[in-house]
């Protein structure tokens, strides 16, 4: 079951996770006057990075767990503790840490049934895996040691590996939240069933517009669309959070485009969108794709009026990336997050085409590579 809280419970619900924070902080510094002091300059960076006034306006319940923003794990959990420990120790510059590595995207296959148009995995696929379940298994195992909070697989399509799924996360899936990031293909009921009996939080499915003929030409199948519609209600069926995602490319945004897509997100009963900003990578490689100011302008007043005014509070919540990078800069390069392709290979980020290093070294225990990783970027 997943449920949006009404507003009495997300009341309730966002004084107990305040109220934990703050007793959260004060285990760090006892001084309650300097934790009121960290705590506001907190705000003011959240407020600065994704919107202003950013607090918590609407919250999920999934599996026993409430979520609330797409990259901070359930709350409460030992995922979510790890993340929040983090964020405290560097605003009160008492971390041990030698990174503030909060998610990995984790590319574990190099088969997909599309040809998308931005696809930025293009060059390294369509060959055989090289990577083992058990060298896929040891990554994991070593971020997981590392402290990461949050791994999204991905690919390639990851529902082609469905059935070795279960046995990558299985050994970690409590002390870290797993997304899929998925087309929609082979989201079958009996799949979501089987990803989520693995322990599975949550399914990322690309949409890339809500008119079914202009996404399935965006990703060059007749049939994505039918796929990614299915799947979401399979998704929604099995009680799995769900995220849709959307290259925003210059052929779709408009402040129309953007509101018809977040129905549509809504009628699903989507609780995140994701909105990328185009990049040049893989098949968008030297392409004219860049977006125009007013544009720009128009996506990030969606995003602000989407997330913080009333009127939609019961609507989707909305990462967008693109807001944070031009105000604060990239959480990519180990800063928040890192990118591991199907080589094992270590990427700033999906888009960022040089390779930082291996996903980790032979000896899979030894001590990392964070903090060559913090200035890699
Ligand atoms: S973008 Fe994703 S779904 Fe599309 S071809 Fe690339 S890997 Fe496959």
């Amino acid at each position: 079951m997943r449920t949006r809280l009404n507003r009495l419970q997300t009341e309730w619900i966002r004084a107990r996770i305040s109220f934990h924070l703050i007793s959260m902080a004060l285990k760090i510094c006892s001084n309650p006057f300097r934790v009121f002091k960290k705590l506001q300059q907190l705000r003011s960076w959240y407020d600065l990075t994704f919107y202003e006034n950013i607090g918590i306006r609407k919250i999920y319940r999934s599996q026993d767990r409430y979520f609330f923003r797409l990259h901070v794990p359930g709350w409460p959990s030992e995922a979510y503790k790890k993340l929040m420990r983090a964020e405290l120790e560097e605003v009160f510059g008492v971390r041990h840490r030698g990174s503030m590595l909060q998610f990995i995207i984790f590319a574990i296959t190099k088969q997909c049934p599309l040809r998308c148009m931005h696809c930025s995995e293009w060059d390294r696929m369509r060959t055989p895996n090289e990577m083992s379940v058990e060298r896929l298994k040891g990554i994991l195992q070593y971020y997981q040691d590392s402290g990461v909070s949050q791994i999204l697989l991905s690919g390639g399509e990851p529902m082609t590996m469905v059935d070795q799924i279960p046995e990558l996360i299985s050994d970690s899936h409590e002390k870290i939240d797993y997304w899929i990031l998925s087309s929609g293909y082979n989201l079958t009921p009996e799949n979501v069933e089987k990803i989520k009996t693995a322990g599975v939080t949550g399914v990322f499915i690309s949409i890339d517009h809500w008119l079914p003929e202009k996404h399935n030409t965006f990703r060059d199948n007749g049939r994505s669309f039918k796929w990614a519609s299915e799947a979401a209600e399979n998704v929604k069926k099995a009680g799995l959070l769900l995220c849709l995602s959307i290259c925003a490319t210059k052929e779709f945004v408009s402040t129309e485009n953007l509101w018809q897509y977040a129905g549509m997100a809504k009628q699903m009963n989507a609780q995140f969108i994701q909105l990328l900003d185009p990049k040049q990578a893989g098949r968008f490689k030297q392409r004219d794709i860049d977006l125009s100011q007013q544009q720009i302008e128009e996506i990030e007043q969606f995003y602000r009026d989407i997330n913080s005014k009333s009127a939609y509070r019961d609507w989707p919540v909305v990462l967008y990336g693109g807001y944070s990078m031009r105000r604060t800069g990239c959480f990519g390069g180990g800063k928040r997050f890192l990118f591991i392709d199907t080589n094992g290979d270590v990427h700033s980020c999906p888009f960022c085409e040089s390779t930082t290093c291996e996903a980790c070294t032979k000896d899979i225990k030894k001590p990392a590579f964070y903090s060559t990783l913090q200035i890699s970027q």
